[in-house]
């Protein structure tokens, strides 16, 4: 009985997030920050290197869409100075605005609404939450990361949390994958199969912009176009933790990431109501 003595070794793995802080999910590589005022060639060095377009370069700095990045670190590479990648896992957003750094004063107040907005709607979910997944024309990266939540490490049957076969009976809608042509239908017909309060979490960069594979005669650019977006969870894939931090989002059971920095903010202002 070798599963015997491994699990008495290994003791409890099942991580306590959200009740406590994870070392573990906090190494994994979170997403990619922006300074202010970024400029220069190396500045132009890096938007120009950047796979997906997610680097603009304006007249007063860079902004980088998260939502568009797929971790690559070319960026990092080429302009260490401007762009950094930031380990962690609290990178879901309420927001298409919350993802694009640094963040501006408007994006500050769209953000703020949209999540009053989902925070009076999903206020009923927060006991008891059922998902439905649908693959809107993904990689097949996503999923390995959503099947991932109903093992030992992340277990969320423990929160509450479990997955549904029927749209009736679901609560959050997962959608992983670029939105293609065929999926489109499906998708929508899904959505609205299922009964109100309802959520739709857009999961991973395919699913918020259709990163590497959007774009093309037989694929959208993300799904927001079909289906309406509460939650995005930016990666390529994003790591099981932020898939659970998204989830948790959407029901209002954890706050957003702290921020990026605004000129005469503190970086660790709290942005998470
Ligand atoms: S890390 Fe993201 S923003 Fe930077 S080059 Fe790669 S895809 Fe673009």
């Amino acid at each position: 009985m070798p599963w015997l003595t491994r699990g008495l070794r290994e003791g409890i793995v099942t991580t306590r997030y959200p009740h406590r802080p994870d070392g573990y999910g906090a190494s994994f590589a979170g997403h990619v920050v922006c300074e202010p005022g970024a400029l220069g060639a190396e500045a132009e060095a890096a938007a120009a290197a950047c796979p997906t377009g997610a680097i603009e370069v304006g007249r007063t700095g860079a902004r980088l869409d998260q939502g568009r990045c797929v971790l690559c670190g070319r960026c990092c590479q080429v302009a260490p100075r401007w762009f950094r990648l930031r380990p962690g896992f609290e990178t879901a957003a309420l927001s298409r605005e919350a993802l694009v750094v640094p963040e501006s004063a408007a994006d500050r107040r769209a953000i703020a609404q949209a999540r009053e907005e989902l925070r009076q709607r999903v206020r009923a979910l927060r006991r008891s939450v059922h998902l439905r997944h649908v693959d809107a024309g993904s990689d097949g990266s996503e999923e390995w990361e959503i099947a991932a939540l109903t093992g030992p490490i992340y277990d969320v049957q423990r929160l509450g949390i479990f997955f549904t076969a029927s749209p009736r009976h679901a609560d959050v809608l997962l959608v992983t994958g670029v939105g293609t042509a065929a999926m489109r239908g499906p998708l929508r017909l899904t959505y609205e199969a299922m009964p109100a309060p309802k959520a739709v979490v857009a999961v991973g960069t395919d699913a918020i912009s259709g990163g590497l594979a959007g774009g093309t005669y037989a694929s959208g650019t993300g799904v927001a176009s079909v289906v309406p977006v509460d939650v995005l969870v930016p990666g390529s894939p994003p790591s099981p933790f932020s898939v659970l931090h998204g989830i948790l989002l959407a029901v209002g059971l954890v706050g957003e990431r702290q921020r990026e920095q605004l000129p005469g903010k503190s970086r660790s202002e709290e942005v998470a109501g």
